[in-house]
């Protein structure tokens, strides 16, 4: 007989890491009643991998989840210990934030944010299985002592958990990261109840005592003297800030790693699933760029009383005494205890084609699922999915229109469109090479293009609402002044800078507009502009430069709204078009678009396909 512990939620959320801390607290930001169930409270906040944040695309979905007053920005500000913009010398377009954090640090404030937040109960224990009623629909989960918890919406955020399994060379054993139980009876219910579930893999480094490292001899990188942070409410560092240490692997190194390939979990065929290939294991580097004699590996401090030392660039699944030999023959790891080593992890995920753009499951209603469960890699996209399935989970108790994040306004939307319509052949990483609109997609205007809405759907805090209505005050008080300024292209030349000198006048804002121009040059032209913050006057400057693009972006952006404004019913037939190709056909019903716009972004979809498609779908109406 199962017995009813708890009652009586909104949202429920399975799952404290990434997704599941942004989707509780969102959905909470909105008001209801939500139950974040999880093995042990300490969960909360945990980074499985390594202890930093950010990087490029990630930092975008940091800023964006900030803007959305999510909490991953925060809690990076919090716990950094070092601040590094990447790709500092291209275009802020694509320079990426990124932070180490001190993981004790970053836990802390995550628990800190539950704390203060009404409206969450945590839950300890294990979800086995999902309470489905009538019409397929969820309506809770089951714990491991058969106790149920009922709501009205049910997200799942179970990272590596699901069907987990740890190899260690020739050794595997189940376990959805080190240290913690699998989650297998969920995965073998799911199994049943979900369409396209498959496998993928991960890996990471072995864990280094600190203190049994030659740090004297290594070369060693401090961050940026002046820190770039994640959160638009952050103002200055929290902590001390360290530098981390670079070394390289050699001919040796690699000569162990090759003997030894056999013996890899990888390369010995004891693994199925399908790993990252941007973020390839230490073996996959020897195999796949076989003429590279070395390759660079940062040892990151894991926190700032941490006795353990991340060596980012050797991930692996070697056994532990080849582990041991490799890491050994590195400069400045010769003495090098290895703490914890370094493993690789297989897990069970779901073909994110069969979620809607709520990343809800349409064929069990009201279960929605988010992160490292949809295909994806990372604490960024895990915690950008949790913000859009707590916020739309919340929508949908409460009675309201969904959330929907668009391919046009953010990384959010180019992820979400990705996963729902193309799928993952590999664990999803976000780049800024994946979204069209990356020159308005900057990591500095997320909460010009993000926070209004926050603010329309009510998950926005009054005090950050206040802050963002200064700014946007002061930012358009800057911009007239600037555009009021005017400069003859002699006076241009005269101070230094290349423009044509074609006799014409240029704005302030025309001048921002022109390639190397700074806000310096123009404040010495005109010394009146200085009384402006000078971050509100960067925020103009940079603005300023991208402007003569947004045009050109915001026809492109038009036709786009065009197409996402064409919906396709949740029950179209398909089979109906008759001029479509078997291999089409396949992928629509795999990923069911909402919209002509989705259909068209359908890998080998074809102009002629969309037309006959976009016809069909007239004739249904
Ligand atoms: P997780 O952070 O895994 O959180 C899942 C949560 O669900 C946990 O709190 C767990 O306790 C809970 N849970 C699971 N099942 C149940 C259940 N049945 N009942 C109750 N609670 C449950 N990312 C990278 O970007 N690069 C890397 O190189 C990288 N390497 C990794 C290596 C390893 C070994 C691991 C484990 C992860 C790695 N990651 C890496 C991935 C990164 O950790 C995840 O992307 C991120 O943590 C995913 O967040 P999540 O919220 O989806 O899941």
């Amino acid at each position: 007989m199962f017995h009813v512990k708890h009652t009586d939620f909104d949202v429920l959320v399975v799952g404290g890491g990434h997704a599941g801390c942004e989707a509780a607290l969102a959905a909470a930001r909105l008001g209801v009643r939500v139950a974040l169930v999880t093995f042990r409270k300490t969960d909360l906040g945990v980074m499985s991998c390594n202890p930093a944040i950010g990087g490029l695309g990630k930092g975008h979905l940091v800023r964006e989840i900030d803007a959305m007053d999510g909490v991953m920005g925060r809690a990076a500000d919090f716990a950094g210990i070092q601040f590094r913009l990447l790709n500092r010398k291209k275009g802020p377009a694509v320079q990426g934030p990124r932070a180490q954090a001190d993981r004790e640090r970053y836990k802390a404030f995550m628990q800190a944010q539950f704390a203060a937040q009404s409206g969450v109960s945590i839950i300890e224990g294990e979800v086995v299985d999902l309470l489905v009623g009538d019409g397929n629909r969820a309506q809770g989960v089951r714990l491991g002592d058969d106790s149920e918890i009922r709501a009205a919406e049910v997200v799942l955020t179970t990272g590596t958990f699901l069907g987990g399994t740890i190899h260690i060379g020739g050794e595997r054993k189940s376990g959805g990261r080190m240290g913690a139980n699998a989650s297998v009876r969920l995965a073998d219910r799911l199994r049943a109840h979900a369409p396209g579930v498959g496998r993928l893999k991960t890996g990471t480094p072995p864990r280094l005592r600190k203190s049994s490292i030659a740090w004297d001899g290594l070369a060693m990188q401090p961050g940026d003297d002046a820190p770039g942070f994640f959160s638009f409410d952050t103002s200055h560092v929290a902590c001390a800030q360290i530098s981390c240490g670079v070394t390289h692997t050699n001919a040796e190194t690699h000569d162990i790693i090759r003997r030894n390939l056999e013996r890899s979990a990888m390369y010995g065929g004891m693994i199925e699933g399908i790993g990252p290939r941007y973020c390839p294991s230490i073996e996959d580097k020897i195999v796949r760029f076989e003429d590279k004699t070395s390759h660079q590996i940062f040892l990151e401090p894991e926190g700032l009383e941490s006795d353990l030392v991340y060596p980012n660039g050797i991930s692996t699944s070697l056994p532990h005494d080849v582990q041991i030999a490799y890491v050994q023959s590195i400069s400045g790891l010769e003495m090098a205890e290895i703490v914890q080593p370094g493993y690789a992890i297989e897990y069970d995920y779901i073909d994110p084609r069969g979620l809607s753009r709520s990343l809800e499951l349409p064929s069990i209603p009201g279960l929605s699922l988010a992160g490292q469960i949809n295909g994806t890699t990372g604490y960024e996209e895990a915690a950008a999915q949790g913000l859009v399935v707590g916020l739309n989970a919340a929508l949908r108790a409460l009675g309201r229109e969904p959330l929907v994040f668009d391919r046009a306004t953010s990384y959010i939307g180019v992820m979400v469109d990705d996963l729902v319509t193309r799928g993952v052949s590999e664990p999803y990483r976000m780049f800024t090479s994946r979204a069209e609109y990356r020159l308005t997609l900057r990591a500095d205007n997320a909460d010009q293009r993000l926070t209004p809405t926050g603010l329309a759907v009510g998950c926005i805090s009054a005090a950050r609402g206040a802050a963002f209505a200064d700014k946007m005050a002061r930012l358009d008080r800057c911009t007239a002044d600037v555009s009021a300024v005017m400069f003859s292209s002699g006076q241009l030349s005269e101070h230094g800078l290349q423009v044509r000198s074609d006799g014409k006048r240029r704005n302030g804002i025309e001048t921002l507009a022109i390639a190397g121009v700074e806000v310096s040059d123009i404040i010495a032209l005109e010394p009146s502009l200085a009384a402006h913050d000078p971050e509100i006057l960067e925020q103009v400057a940079r603005d300023a430069l991208y402007s003569t693009y947004i045009e050109r972006q915001e026809r492109d952006v038009a036709v786009l709204n065009r197409d996402e404004a064409i919906s396709i019913p949740t029950d179209f037939d398909f089979a109906s078009v008759g001029s479509l190709s078997g291999e089409i056909r396949a992928k629509l019903n795999a990923s069911r678009p909402e919209t002509l716009a989705q259909a068209g972004r359908i890998e080998g979809m074809t102009p002629a396909a969309l037309v006959s498609l976009l016809a069909a779908v007239r004739r249904a109406e």
